[in-house]
């Protein structure tokens, strides 16, 4: 299928082609991209500062605004500091290309995020280590060779450093690290820990601070990536962690060398940050859209995989009948992804479906009705 162009706002329903068709298918979790409130907060700012920052943050391109958001969002997610950069993508970029050097040890779960393969990539780490997805028993078969080079110095006399890295929640699939047992392991060969909350923020955790606050485990996890382009509503990227790191952070490229976030960015972000942390109401929501979703098509007989957060694959296996499938959708005026080949393995091709809060019982009945229609045939087998 062609890109789908919205003509209307991000929401429940959007305009495609003069029609309006049900979203399941934006990371809008929340509600937020077209909520007033955040609205009002962007156009304000615009009147008193203006749009563009005109330079990179390090020299004149800092508003008070960005220091009030890495403020209010260190706070939300109870670290000491935050850094916020223009995307979830450049702030994977900065904490593996910054804190590393090609002599040090990375530790990476095979599905993490393509940013985060991109980031090892750029950092041109040499000894990298790829865990099978989520297990733990072959992480911990892989740490006596860890052991090994973590012991032989570097060029310039110091001890390679080693970082395991991992996504909180696994975009595909819906399911989610083991951040405690990460955590044990980290302590145990001295690595620093960096989870990616992009689809945890929002969503898990209380008032949706995240996988860390899901687990309790604050303080523990050294550095967390975060996205302010999904459940926030917004763009930009963000890192939290101890402020020794931050600080070490502000000398990324990718802060040094490009501008910041545009002012009514910042303004509508801050404005989304207050919403979270003032109740959890979207948040309680969100999940008792995705539990009446994800029991409607279990009790229809669908393959919904094993998610643990509102990402609701629907697996179908075939690439086709994943196309077929989206399409039927399309005509019937409901908007959902089919995630193919090379986002999942081949033959686990699949709908991927993610309900907002905003969605009312009737919207998410609409859609199982309407896959128990199209999609019999193709995906109950
Ligand atoms: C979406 C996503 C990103 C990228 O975030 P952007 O703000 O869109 O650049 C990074 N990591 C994960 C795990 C994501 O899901």
């Amino acid at each position: 299928m062609n890109i789908p162009i919205l003509e209307s706002a991000q929401g429940t329903h959007v305009f495609i082609g003069g029609k309006s068709y049900l979203n399941m298918c934006s990371n809008n979790y929340l509600g937020l991209a077209n909520e007033p409130r955040i609205k009002k907060s962007a156009i304000n700012s615009i009147k008193q500062y203006g749009v563009g920052t005109t330079s990179v943050r390090p020299l004149i391109g800092t508003n008070i605004l960005h220091i009030q958001l890495e403020k209010q969002l260190a706070g939300f997610k109870k670290t000491e500091d935050a850094l916020v950069l223009t995307g979830g993508y450049l702030a994977n970029l900065a904490v593996v290309q910054t804190l590393l050097s090609k002599e040090d040890i990375i530790v990476s779960d095979e599905y993490n995020h393509a940013s985060i393969i991109d980031a090892i990539r750029l950092s041109q780490v040499r000894n990298k280590f790829i865990y099978s997805h989520n297990n733990i028993n072959h992480l911990k078969s892989l740490l006596p060779q860890i052991n090994k080079l973590q012991k032989i110095p570097k060029n310039d006399g110091t001890y390679p450093k080693t970082m395991i890295i991992s996504d909180g929640v696994f975009s595909m699939d819906g399911d989610i690290a083991n951040v405690p047992q990460l955590v044990t392991i980290a302590k145990q060969i001295g690595a620093i820990l960096v989870i990616d909350d992009a689809h945890g923020e929002g969503v898990l955790g209380n008032h949706g601070r995240g996988i860390v606050d899901h687990f309790g485990l604050h303080n523990q996890v050294d550095i967390e990536v975060g996205t302010l382009s999904k459940a926030f509503g917004v763009i930009g990227g963000f890192i939290t962690g101890k402020k020794q790191l931050i600080d070490q952070l502000r000398k990324a490229r990718q802060f040094l060398f490009t501008n910041g976030l545009t002012i009514p960015d910042t303004a509508a972000l801050v404005e989304s940050v207050n919403i979270l942390t003032e109740s959890d109401e979207r948040v309680r929501q969100l999940w008792q859209n995705a539990t009446l979703l994800k029991n409607g098509l279990k009790n229809l007989g669908f393959n919904i995989g094993e998610s643990q957060t509102p990402i609701t694959p629907v697996i179908v296996g075939e690439e086709s009948s994943a196309q077929y499938l989206a399409k039927s959708l399309f005509d019937e005026g409901i908007i959902v992804s089919a995630i193919t080949f090379p986002m999942v393995e081949k033959g686990k091709a699949r709908l991927r479906l993610i309900p907002s809060s905003l969605h009312t019982q009737a919207d998410i009945e609409t859609v199982i009705t309407t896959l128990k229609k199209v999609g019999s045939e193709y995906a109950l087998k």
